[in-house]
């Protein structure tokens, strides 16, 4: 607004545009007022929710705990850092997988990234405190200890507490294993947990063998 012509004829309108002008102004300051009352009433009620978004995330996340997982068990037990490689020695989930593995995964990982691909860990080797951690989790997402089963094995039967096993990530990653892993003996072995590769030497000459539906159907799984 400008004043610079106080017209005789808009000196009236002034006052009215001024009026309602504060009036704006006015029902700004409620209306912030009242969001700010009203963010501070609902809080408490957010909490639920948010909590319960935190959860279904478990979905993804069994697969390896991301340390912002709070209170979980670190990086120590086996939970990889985001974006970290095959290449990361310094990750004790990397670096306490088996060194045929790890190689493998390495000669597999330089030669997709020639092609553009990149090779992500999402989790290797785990504690067993870390695999009893991610069971646990898994029951309550899954709902019963069966259904879980088909997700995420025991300590004591687990591929990836002893070692022997690898959670990939993205999706261009593990497409480009279930199509070229066979050559570096890397093989897919549940067909429910396309992320997850083991080392099968034989495959180099054999091909992979055939894959089990899911954890439940492996004879490895039935202790
Ligand atoms: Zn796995």
């Amino acid at each position: 607004m400008t004043y610079s012509e106080p017209a005789r004829t808009t000196a009236r309108r002034i006052p009215r545009i001024l009026v309602a002008g504060l009036l704006l102004v006015f029902a700004a300051i409620v209306a912030a007022l009242g969001s700010q009352l009203l963010a501070s009433s609902s809080s408490r009620a957010d909490l639920p929710i948010v909590l319960r978004g935190e959860h279904r995330g478990l979905r993804s996340e069994h697969r390896g705990l991301r340390s912002e997982h709070r209170g979980a068990l670190g990086e120590a037990d086996g939970a990889v850092p985001e974006g970290a490689t095959v290449f990361n020695d310094e990750i004790p989930g990397v670096a306490n997988l088996d060194p045929d593995l790890v190689g493998a995964l390495r000669q597999a990982a330089t030669d997709a990234a020639d092609e553009g691909v990149e090779t992500f860990v999402n989790s290797g080797w785990r504690s067993p405190e870390y695999q009893n951690q991610l069971l646990h989790e898994a029951v309550s997402e899954y709902g019963s200890e069966e259904e879980a089963a088909r997700w995420v094995a025991t300590a004591e039967t687990s591929a990836h507490v002893s070692g022997d096993a690898v959670d990939i990530e993205h999706s261009d990653a593990t497409a480009w294993l279930s199509e070229h892993g066979a050559r570096y003996g890397l093989c897919q072995i549940y067909i429910n947990e396309p992320w997850h590769y083991e080392l099968r030497p034989q495959a180099i000459d054999h091909g992979c063998p055939p894959m089990y539906a899911d954890p439940t159907h492996d004879p490895r799984m039935q202790q």
